[in-house]
């Protein structure tokens, strides 16, 4: 098993969590072609995931949020296991669910809302039948043989004798309580029958209709039953009742697809239709009512609204909050929308280049991040206002390195504006940040020296040619640090660029390159230096 790095999962110690996740790990071979393995070519593999844990607890919404390409998706996929996990533990409900060969009861239980509500309706199967296919797969209404069943009877003053068929839970919306299902059967005189012609003896009351009619004793009674079940009457000289299901699998199914889109505000009528006669929010809509189908505890929720028009967005948005609340669900919902995360999350973990870099309450987190890369999140989402709009520092500035070879120690650090500089140094921080991205460009051998060494006639023309082209002019250096950097241009002059990023490496290696950092909240060297480290010459507080 791999390390645990990132924030430490937060719990109160006694509430079992839902989703409890450790470690989990998911890389991709993808670079191993054929040819690649018979020349011995071996190509690093894709960390999408490297190590991520956290808890999730029983009817939260636990936002995962982070740049598109940080593995956010990937860690929601391997968490349901449609993805195979390459190392860690996903446990669900007090069961261990990696290595297991039978997910299909976990299936029921979890399931996923996509972004694209196209690609995931087959477009040649209508939205009903979509909404229907999981119940087909997984046999609904599955019979329970612990159910008990029973009958409450209001009658006027009229004896009735009631047998209740032991299936009648399999009907949506008949749900047993403490293990027994009730079927609420009433019965009442008629003087007026409220039927034309003769009242029979016997009568089938097939559900949907709201009373039957029968004659007992010579009298017409009016019979019913609360729930969508079917009644056989018999009359005579005394009443009775036999409840029961009264139609397919096949039919109950169909009804509870068309019932779930009529949940998620689409009508009946549209279940025969196909994905392409819906706009992208009613084919999100399906996608939501599918994942219901199976009446799950756990959804996914994969960019659910990234796909949506804005005014659609909101209406879909509140359809999932009214949807948690109703049905009991819990959410893992990923995002790279902060807005959309804050709206709907009770917590939020921060995820960069494979690993949770922060975790936290959703208010403390906008307004309190702990993690550079958090505040930089926050800092880079459009403001309203002119003069914030008129900012002219990209937050978020630099390319997010190749998940194939992240950066050593901490993943955020050749992005982050307060990587802290080695003790004794006599950088500021932004020169600071400014002579490490020289050494990373040196290191990756990023700088066009052949044109450089072609047009300079001395390596004092080259070295002043690179001071002019890879450092701001008014950059204050002190004279010792500006030797250095004269030392490594030297060397770089003569082509010798590993020699040049070692010069720049001794002189400013930063914690942040040498030591992974972790952290309750937020893993991140600012919150606590390792044991032996010193702190560098820049206040904590003056680089917060
Ligand atoms: S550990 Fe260093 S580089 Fe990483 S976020 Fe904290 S200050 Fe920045």
């Amino acid at each position: 098993m791999s390390d645990s790095y990132g924030p430490t999962p937060v719990g109160d110690g006694n509430e079992e969590p839902l989703v409890r996740v450790r470690n989990l790990t998911k890389h991709f071979d993808t670079g191993h072609s054929l040819l690649d393995r018979l020349f011995g070519d071996s190509t690093a593999p894709v960390r999408a995931v490297d190590g991520i844990s956290f808890d999730i607890r029983e009817g939260e919404t636990l936002g995962l949020v982070g740049e598109s390409g940080c593995g956010k998706s990937t860690a929601g996929e391997t968490i349901l296991q449609l993805l195979e996990p390459t190392d860690g533990t996903v446990e669900y409900d007090g069961e261990t669910l990696v290595g297991r060969d039978d997910l299909f009861s976990f299936r029921r239980r979890a399931g996923v809302v996509f972004q694209d509500p196209f690609s995931s309706l087959d477009p040649r199967m209508t939205v009903g039948r979509s909404v229907r296919q999981p119940l087909d797969i997984h046999g609904w209404p599955w019979p329970d043989d612990d159910v008990e069943t029973t009958a409450e009877v209001t009658a006027d003053g009229i004896e009735v004798d009631v047998t209740v068929a032991d299936d009648i839970h399999r009907v949506d919306g008949v749900d047993p309580v403490d293990g027994v299902v009730t079927a609420h059967v009433t019965v009442r005189r008629e003087s007026q029958t409220g039927t034309s012609g003769e009242v029979p003896s016997e009568t089938t009351v097939p559900h949907g209709d709201e009373e039957g009619y029968v004659t007992v004793a010579g009298e017409p009674v009016a019979v019913g039953v609360t729930e969508p079940l079917e009644l056989r009457v018999s009359g005579g000289d005394s009443l009775e009742v036999e409840v029961s299901v009264g139609r397919s699998d096949g039919t109950l199914r169909r009804e509870r697809a068309a019932s779930l889109m009529d949940r998620v505000g689409l009508s009946a009528d549209q279940f025969d239709r196909y994905p392409n006669e819906f706009s992208g929010g009613q084919r999100q809509r399906v996608s939501i009512a599918r994942s219901l189908a199976l009446n799950p505890e756990f959804l996914v929720l994969d960019e659910p609204t990234s796909a949506l028009d804005v005014s659609v967005q909101a209406q879909v948005l509140n359809l999932l909050a009214e949807l948690q609340d109703e049905f009991d669900l819990t959410y893992l919902f990923i995002s790279h929308d902060l807005s959309v995360i804050r709206h709907i999350c009770d917590r939020v973990a921060v995820m960069y280049l494979g690993e949770i870099v922060e975790i936290a309450p959703t208010e403390e987190l906008f307004e309190n991040p702990q993690h550079p890369y958090t505040e930089a999140l926050l800092e880079s989402v459009p403001r309203a206002s002119t003069a914030e709009q008129s900012r002219d520092v990209d937050p978020l500035a630099g390319d997010v390195p190749s998940p194939r070879d992240p950066p050593s120690g901490c993943r955020f650090r050749t992005r982050c504006p307060k990587i802290i500089p080695p003790a004794g140094t006599e950088l500021s921080q932004p020169a600071y940040r400014a002579v490490m991205g020289v050494r990373g460009r040196i290191e990756r051998r990023d700088i066009s020296l052949g044109e450089l060494r072609e047009s300079a006639e001395t390596t004092e023309d080259v070295v002043s040619e690179l001071f002019g082209r890879l450092l701001q002019d008014d950059l204050e250096l002190p004279a010792t640090e500006r030797r250095h950097l004269e030392d490594a241009f030297e060397s770089l002059a003569d082509g010798e660029w590993d020699e040049a990023a070692e010069i720049l490496r001794e002189r400013h290696e930063s914690v942040c390159e040498t030591h992974h950092p972790d952290g309750e909240r937020a893993a991140c060297h600012l919150n606590g230096l390792p044991d032996g480290i010193d702190e560098g010459t820049v206040d904590r507080d003056e680089r917060r």
